[in-house]
């Protein structure tokens, strides 16, 4: 087992979490925990199990989601007590965690036989420890976790079925995306435009047709657009950080902006490594690769765009980056249409990926 440097040291911050991870998400609850809730006797904690717990019918997956926590009208987990501490951690203890939330943050995806361990930025301990340091996208050993109960993904490169496939090469095809992306020697833009040749080259997926050049203005308001008209979130923190985007003025923003990204050079390449670790960049999302390779560019495009207008309003800096990537994570990665959407927002308006790759600089 292995896992990325920054959770060596990550510990769940509980109550004085400022966005906790048991707002505005399902709890799901699966079947070995929600035996051993039905065995409590405790009159308090069985009464809360016997109103909050409820079967999941549409379960797909009881290792994961046969049951559930009914969240409070404003979208908290039902067992969330009033210094958001949780009863059931508190009152029984970690063992009766459920899979979901005794392994949150953290994401284990299996590569043959190896086990390597992220996590997901939506928790802010986490965006903390992976964007603000050098050396968050180290890999260590790990050999003191027990096999965790959620995997992720698992891919056996040598199966059958990947044979002649890119599938069959995953780990050498991912591990080349993460080298590109935490290379220094270029601006995370070449970097980018770096990754989406590699990405086209792996299926000789270059698109055809003539590519339409676009100015990043342009390709990231339509962007952005797509994602508000997808109704996006029920996220106080990233609505907050939209309404702030919406007064600013990108004229003003772009050269604060540079200057905020050579002062924080590991925060966008950590995060964007870290997607490629976890989501098996570019084998999760899309029906292919290049799908997965124009989801990554749209992200791109967003998180530079609303910078640029934090920072043409002097809101552009560590604790609000970091803030703003959190919250837009913690949206975008439980976000049920932003895949399927903005690819056919993509597909509708023929925006090719060599367009997406013209947009990424400021010219
Ligand atoms: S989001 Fe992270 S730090 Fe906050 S409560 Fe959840 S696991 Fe703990």
């Amino acid at each position: 087992m292995s896992h990325l440097k920054y959770l060596s040291t990550f510990k769940c911050i509980g109550g004085r979490c400022e966005d906790n991870c048991c707002i505005g998400w399902d709890v799901d609850i699966d079947q070995h925990t929600f035996l051993k809730y039905q065995k409590i006797k405790e009159p308090e904690m069985k009464n809360l199990f016997k109103k909050h717990i409820h079967i999941n019918e549409a379960s797909d997956q009881p290792h994961i989601n046969y049951a559930f926590a009914t969240l409070t009208s404003n979208k908290k987990c039902s067992f969330l007590d009033e210094k958001h501490l949780c009863k059931i951690h508190k009152n029984l203890g970690e063992s009766y965690l459920s899979n979901v939330c005794a392994t949150f943050p953290r994401i284990a995806n299996r590569i043959d036989r190896e086990i390597e361990h992220s996590a997901t930025v939506s928790c802010p301990e986490i965006a903390r420890l992976l964007l603000l340091n050098a050396d968050a996208m180290f890999w260590e050993p790990d050999l003191s976790r027990e096999a965790p109960p959620i995997i992720t993904y698992a891919i056996d490169q040598k199966s059958k079925s990947f044979v002649g496939k890119p599938l069959s090469k995953l780990k050498q095809i991912r591990d080349r995306c993460l080298e590109i992306t935490l290379d220094t020697q270029m601006t995370f833009e070449k970097r980018l435009v770096q990754l989406s040749e590699f990405v086209l080259s792996i299926e000789n997926s270059g698109e055809q047709g003539l590519s339409k050049n676009r100015t990043f203005d342009e390709m990231s308001n339509q962007i952005v657009k797509a994602l508000l008209k997808m109704g996006t979130t029920d996220s106080k923190r990233f609505n907050d950080f939209l309404h702030l985007t919406s007064k600013g003025e990108l004229k003003k923003g772009y050269l604060k902006y540079d200057r905020f990204i050579q002062e924080h050079p590991h925060m966008l390449p950590n995060l964007f490594g870290n997607h490629i670790v976890k989501n098996l960049f570019p084998f999760s999302e899309g029906n292919d690769t290049v799908d997965a390779l124009r989801l990554l560019l749209c992200r791109f495009l967003i998180i530079k765009r609303h910078f640029i207008l934090l920072a043409s309003l002097d809101l552009l800096e560590e604790s609000s980056g970091v803030a703003y990537l959190q919250s837009f994570s913690k949206v975008i990665e439980h976000h049920k249409y932003f895949e399927s959407k903005m690819l056919e927002m993509l597909m509708q308006n023929q925006i090719s990926v060599k367009t997406l790759m013209h947009s990424l600089e400021v010219k």
